[in-house]
Order: C-alpha cells, then sequence, then structure tokens
C-alpha cells in the first residue's frame, strides 16, 4: 500500500441520528468507518453512502461486543454514541427494567465497548475516544432520574479516563447535546409520534449533523490538542427544563 494510511474510526449506534451523522462526516474526512447497531441493514445502507464496514452490535451483550470488537482491525478513534432513554417517569415510578435498560445500554455498553477496544486506539499512537454524553450529564430534570443518572456516569467515567490515560496517545472528549431531534425521542416513548414530536413543538431544535459537527471538529484537531468536552444546545435552551417555545 502506498501513500497515507487511512485513519479507522469506529462509531456505536449508527443506524440513526448522531451516529449515522458522524460516521458520514468521518468517512468525508477520509476515515475508514466501522458502524455498529443492532439494525445491521440500516448500516448497510450507510455504507452504500460512504463505505466502510457495518456489523451487528448488541453494546449489552458482552458476547455481541467481543464479536464486533474481534471483527475490527487497528482502531484510531471511538466514538461511543450508543445511548437511549426509556420514558419519562418520575423516580418513585421508575420501573427496574426502564432503569436496567438505561444502565446497561448507556453506561455498561460503553464501558464493555470502550475496554475492548482501548488497547489497539493507545497502540495507534493518536488515538482518541469520544464519549457522547448529553447535558443530562451534568443537570437533572423530573421524570429524567434514569437517564441522567446513566448519563451522569458517562462524564464521570469520561473524566476518569483522561487521568488515567494521561501521558498515553489518547485523548478524551464528551459531547455534550441539549435537544437534538432524532429517533431519540421515539425511542423514549416507545413510539408514541405525538409525544415524541412534543419535545420539539415551537423550537428549532440541533440536528444530527450540528452535533456530528461538533465531534468531527474534536477529532479533526491536531493530536496535541484535547477538546475535554463540548456542551452544544439549540438557541431556544438554557436548560434541561428552560426553553423559549413559540406559540403556533
Ligand atoms: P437515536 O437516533 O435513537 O440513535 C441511537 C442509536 O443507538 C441508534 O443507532 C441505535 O441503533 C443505537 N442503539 C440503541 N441501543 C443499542 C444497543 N443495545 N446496542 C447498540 N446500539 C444501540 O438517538 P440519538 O439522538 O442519535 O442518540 C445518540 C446519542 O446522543 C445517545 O447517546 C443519546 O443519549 C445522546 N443524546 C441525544 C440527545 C437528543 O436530544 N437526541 C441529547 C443529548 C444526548 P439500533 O437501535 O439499530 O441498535
Amino acid at each position: 500500500m502506498t501513500g497515507k494510511r487511512h485513519k479507522t474510526a469506529v462509531v456505536t449506534g449508527a443506524s440513526s441520528g448522531i451516529g449515522a451523522a458522524t460516521a458520514i462526516r468521518l468517512a468525508a474526512e477520509g476515515f475508514h468507518v466501522v458502524l455498529g447497531a443492532r439494525r445491521v441493514d440500516r448500516l448497510e445502507d450507510l455504507v452504500q453512502r460512504c463505505g466502510g464496514q457495518a456489523l451487528f452490535l448488541d453494546v449489552t451483550d458482552g458476547e455481541s461486543v467481543a464479536r464486533f470488537a474481534g471483527a475490527v482491525e487497528g482502531v484510531d478513534v471511538l466514538v461511543n454514541n450508543t445511548g437511549m432513554a426509556a420514558g419519562l417517569t418520575p423516580v418513585s415510578e421508575l420501573s427496574e427494567d426502564a432503569a436496567t435498560t438505561m444502565w446497561e445500554t448507556n453506561v455498561m455498553g460503553l464501558l464493555r465497548v470502550t475496554q475492548a477496544l482501548l488497547g489497539r486506539i493507545e497502540a495507534s499512537g493518536e488515538g482518541h475516544v469520544v464519549n457522547v454524553g448529553s447535558t443530562a450529564g451534568f443537570e437533572t430534570y423530573p421524570g429524567g432520574g434514569g437517564y441522567t443518572a446513566s448519563k451522569h456516569a458517562v462524564r464521570a467515567i469520561t473524566q476518569t479516563l483522561r487521568k488515567e490515560l494521561l501521558g498515553k496517545p489518547v485523548r478524551i472528549t464528551e459531547i455534550a447535546p441539549g435537544l437534538v431531534e432524532t429517533e431519540f425521542s421515539m425511542v423514549r416513548f416507545g413510539g408514541d409520534r405525538r409525544r415524541a414530536d412534543k419535545v420539539y413543538e415551537g423550537i428549532t431544535p440541533l440536528t444530527a449533523e450540528d452535533v456530528a459537527d461538533c465531534i468531527v471538529w474534536a477529532v479533526t484537531r491536531p493530536p496535541h490538542v484535547n477538546v475535554d468536552e463540548i456542551v452544544v444546545r439549540p438557541l431556544a435552551q438554557a436548560t434541561a427544563t428552560m426553553v423559549a417555545r413559540e406559540e403556533s
């Protein structure tokens, strides 16, 4: 092979929203992209558009993560983007099932994928782990107990990793978005389109591309520049609960 080696970026949760937009942008920057999610048909459609590799990945299943990691050769960049919320339920009523699903997906999933790939990321000599957290990683809101707990944990893991890897060639970044219009709210409300649409009513939310832009900006800084975190929200949002909505 002649010329510059294409760096490899692994993106989890690449079958929709922020992950899909990030995969397209990273591919446009010249990365070989490895895309993981459960809906492989969607990943394969994406590979038709931007090249790369589509692999089944269920981050809640250790064997699936091991198979996924085994199919990846070198890794330079890992975008831990997989995440979800289940419902908007007060802590007093939060079901064990919903809480566990969020924790297993958002926290343990991120941990499993990171552990499986970190050695190769470090060995690349210019590694980067980007964790997609949320403003829910440092704010709370009624009904968000399970989700905010998981995103607070993502933030804690991100900051811990940066300390543990100090002196090693691995950059660590957290991207913390506010309201982004993706499939997120449809998943949160179990496919209830009316409830999902209400989340974005009367505002111009962020798009998946807006967040991908932040991720790709952090990744494409020179290797000595560590963007610790980016908090990005729609102009109409000041906090999780303070949102300026226009009357329709
Ligand atoms: P999305 O459109 O629902 O995308 C979520 C992605 O995660 C999908 O590709 C989904 O793919 C994947 N995923 C879910 N469970 C998985 C599992 N067990 N194993 C592997 N992949 C799984 O939502 P999004 O808004 O782009 O979310 C991306 C990230 O941004 C999440 O971490 C979310 O918490 C965070 N975030 C979103 C917002 C927002 O307002 N949208 C705000 C702040 C932070 P499959 O279903 O095909 O597996």
